[in-house]
């Protein structure tokens, strides 16, 4: 018999890494525990993303700062924020970091693909997931990731992230094109971090989301065993704990550590 592949997107992966205990909550309890307030960087990030995806389906004479900002003003969520004033005022920063990234793009240069879903398989895995934006660079695609936090983003961490290594698979498979660069596109900064992928650099992190799986495989084959659901998903707390989604229903995560406001990551406001 054929082995079943493990489905998996990057983030799947990536939460049973931090904590196979956060993990059974957002893919095994059903119904899905509650989970806790919204996070104003997310609201930032949502918006930013849903405007620029939105820009690119304009006309390409419609393409300009202003509708961008517009575009961005009709996303835009106050959730997480400390209140409204805080809220507006980061709704003008972001549209000033949106106002100068659009400047710096050619409204001409049509993308192959926004927020583009892309899949591949391993030989233990059916890899999917969505890719913000997909260039045409000579005679190959490169993987674009839009990122809004306050940390510039390092080419170490552009050839360390499991995700940008899974799109650049996906890419080849749905595609069919060939494809090795990923690009981190933070848009406080306006700067751009960068890795060329190998065949190695590919395998290596094929590897070890393998072996992540395997490790959820045989955490969900203990709790269908009957070991507790405690034991099969162990907690890992710690700082994460302070902004985990699930600590509401964690005295585990609430025992590490103190909840972090919901304003708490964004630049200057802690
Ligand atoms: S609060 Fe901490 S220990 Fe609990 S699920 Fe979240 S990350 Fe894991």
């Amino acid at each position: 018999m054929p082995r079943r592949l493990f489905p998996a997107t990057p983030s799947k992966l990536a939460t049973f890494s931090d904590c196979p205990r956060r993990y059974r909550f957002a893919y095994v309890d059903r119904p899905t525990p509650p989970r806790g307030p919204a996070w104003a960087h997310n609201s930032i990030g949502a918006a930013v993303h849903a405007a620029l995806r939105s820009w690119w389906e304009l006309p390409v004479p419609r393409r300009t700062a202003g509708a961008a900002r517009q575009l961005l003003y009709t996303a835009w969520s106050p959730a997480g924020f400390r209140d409204a004033e805080q809220s507006d005022r980061w709704r003008a920063r972001a549209a000033g970091w949106l106002t100068e990234y659009v400047a710096g793009l050619d409204p001409a240069d049509e993308p192959v693909g926004t927020e583009r879903q892309v899949a591949a398989t391993t030989e233990r895995l059916a890899l999917s997931g969505r890719i913000d934006r997909i260039d045409q660079r000579g005679d190959e695609l490169v993987v674009v990731d839009y990122k809004t936090g306050r940390s510039v983003c390092t080419d170490d961490e552009a050839r360390g992230s499991a995700a940008l290594a899974a799109y650049v698979l996906g890419v080849r498979r749905t595609l069919r094109r060939p494809c090795r660069r990923v690009e981190l596109h933070h848009l406080p900064s306006g700067t751009v971090a960068a890795f060329e992928h190998t065949d190695r650099s590919l395998a290596n992190h094929v590897r070890r989301a393998e072996d992540v799986a395997a490790d959820i495989g045989a955490a969900t084959a203990a709790l269908a065993e009957g070991r507790s659901p405690d034991d099969a998903f162990p907690a890992t707390p710690g700082r994460q704990c302070g902004w985990c989604d699930f600590r509401p229903s964690c005295p585990t995560g609430q025992a590490a550590t103190p909840a972090r406001e919901t304003w708490s990551f964004l630049a200057d406001e802690a």
